[in-house]
């Protein structure tokens, strides 16, 4: 009996919807060894990761994928079947182009780089990491020859976490946000002088920090029924399948920040995987399309929604009944201007709105030269430190605060950084698409209502899933590609009328 192509697909489906089985059970094991594993069962959980890692790549790779995909070759990208065979078939390329030794020699090198990176970090003693670094390199750039590229090595590695995306795109777009940039740093810290942001530190009680918060992400349209909230060090957010989504939290009780602004940051992530359509669960189109999307979607609700005028006229009054002695005697307008301090520091974690893309800049600069082998890494903490101070000003205290405070390289996750700035340059390119569907989204975040936002968000992203590459999607979405325009606009107009310039 010969197989019809339905036949095809409908097998397809069932061993991607096992593949998919196998990575959500290793999710939850991760989501449980940051929050509730007991130190004991270190050992243990990472035998059963890798276990679970090598069988769904297993299945991946296996011959019967190949014979699926190319039964079911060329896919039709217009219809949602022939968007998930591509989409499959991209994933099967990558898993099978990177040899398996070459894999576990990645594994491997970055298991022992993570933990001598903390020791490194601790001590700042680049000493320490720099060998391992010198380990993960060669292995980084045997990784971008197998996955092949046109231009540059380092578009093999970026494609991994933006497809599409490509070197040369990415330094103009780093080169308009520089020219926009560094000026309006530049005119923001010759004018300022006072300590804007003292209201933030004070004592907060963390369980006040924590009925706040989920009070506001509850307004954003949060699902409980399809998620919940834990503590971790690190927060994120992780969706095991569009039903459950997870978010995680820290909490400061002398600042508040970290807490407020990082769990509407987790649950712009949770919104986006909780919006996907249930059809395409179990398929390589069951999460959002790349991390620069993610990553523009935790951004508008941190940052256009959570550090706005409009916001923070519905909210403040309850923030401060819920800290009366902290923030009683703060004034809406002084709170408003302790959020959205430009001051730039060392700590990308802990940057601003205007400064945060140089930190990324910088990185990605860095990053290009060490693939490519035009940078040491014996160098590398002092070309970091030069950059910092010519686009930041800032020259770190020491290599703990500059080049060993990502954990990203010691992972192996060169092309990752790239990612954070498009989502701040997509965010508001979005927003202003939806502000000019319904122009009444501003006045109705000052009533504390999401409604539109949420639903202009749901219909032309989150429902969509990866069924389109990002640069289809924006197009799609916004009628032109990624645009600094918007965004340089908004920070200009913002921090303009805050310092004003
Ligand atoms: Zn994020």
């Amino acid at each position: 009996m010969t197989e019809t192509r339905e036949d095809k697909l409908r097998q397809l489906k069932e061993r991607l919807a096992q593949i998919s089985d196998v990575s959500s059970a290793n999710g939850l094991l991760m989501w449980d060894r940051q929050t509730y594993m007991p130190k004991g069962g270190v050992a243990g959980r990472a035998e059963q990761t890798a276990t679970l890692s090598r069988i769904a790549h297993e299945m991946l790779v296996d011959a019967e994928t190949g014979r699926l995909l190319d039964a079911l070759d060329p896919p039709d990208p217009s219809s949602e079947d022939g968007a998930l065979v591509r989409r499959a078939r991209r994933e099967y390329e990558k898993a099978t182009r990177l040899p398996g030794e070459l894999v576990a020699g990645i594994s491997r090198a970055t298991a022992l780089a993570e933990p001598a990176w903390v020791e490194a970090r601790a001590r700042s003693d680049w000493s320490l990491f720099a060998t391992h670094l010198e380990k993960i390199l060669p292995l980084q750039r045997e990784a971008a020859e197998h996955l092949g590229y046109e231009d540059h090595p380092y578009d093999a590695l970026l494609d991994g976490y933006e497809p599409g995306a490509r070197k040369a795109r990415l330094e103009r777009m780093f080169e308009e946000l520089k020219a926009g940039l560094v000026p309006l740093i530049r005119s923001i810290s010759a004018r300022d002088g006072e300590d804007r942001e003292a209201p933030l530190h004070g004592a907060f009680d963390e369980a006040a920090q924590e009925r706040f918060g989920e009070e506001v992400i509850t307004r954003f349209g949060y699902d409980w029924e399809r998620g919940r909230q834990d503590r971790t060090v690190h927060p994120f957010c992780i969706g095991l399948t569009s039903g459950d989504v997870r978010i995680t939290t820290r909490f400061d009780p002398r600042w508040l920040s970290p807490a407020l602004f990082g769990t509407m940051h987790e649950t712009g992530h949770a919104l986006y995987e909780q919006g996907v359509d249930p059809a395409y669960a179990r398929t390589p189109l069951g999460g959002g399309t790349s991390m620069g999307v993610h990553e523009s979607q935790s951004r508008l609700w941190e940052n256009l929604v959570g550090r706005s005028r409009p916001f923070w006229s519905h909210f403040y009054p309850g923030l401060q009944e819920a800290f009366p002695e902290a923030l009683g005697g703060v004034g809406g307008e002084e709170f408003y201007r302790a959020i959205n301090v430009v001051s730039p520091s060392e700590i990308r974690v802990e940057a601003d709105e205007v400064t945060y893309n140089l930190h990324i800049l910088l990185r990605f600069e860095l990053e290009v030269a060490l693939i490519e082998d035009s940078l040491s890494v014996e160098d590398l903490p002092t070309a970091w430190n030069s950059k910092m101070e010519e686009y930041l000003g800032v020259t770190p205290e020491n290599d703990a605060n500059g080049a060993l405070q990502d954990v990203h390289w010691s992972a192996g996750l060169f092309g990752y950084f790239p990612t954070y700035a498009i989502g701040n340059v997509l965010s508001v390119q979005l927003f202003d698409e939806a502000v000019s569907t319904y122009p009444a989204i501003p006045e109705q975040i000052t009533e504390g209502e999401f409604s539109s936002l949420l639903e202009w968000l749901r219909e032309n992203i989150h429902r969509h899933g990866s069924r389109y590459y990002p640069d289809e999607l924006i197009q799609r979405v916004t009628g032109r590609p990624l645009d600094t325009a918007p965004y340089l606009e908004y920070l200009k107009s913002k921090f303009g009328e805050l310092y004003e310039l």
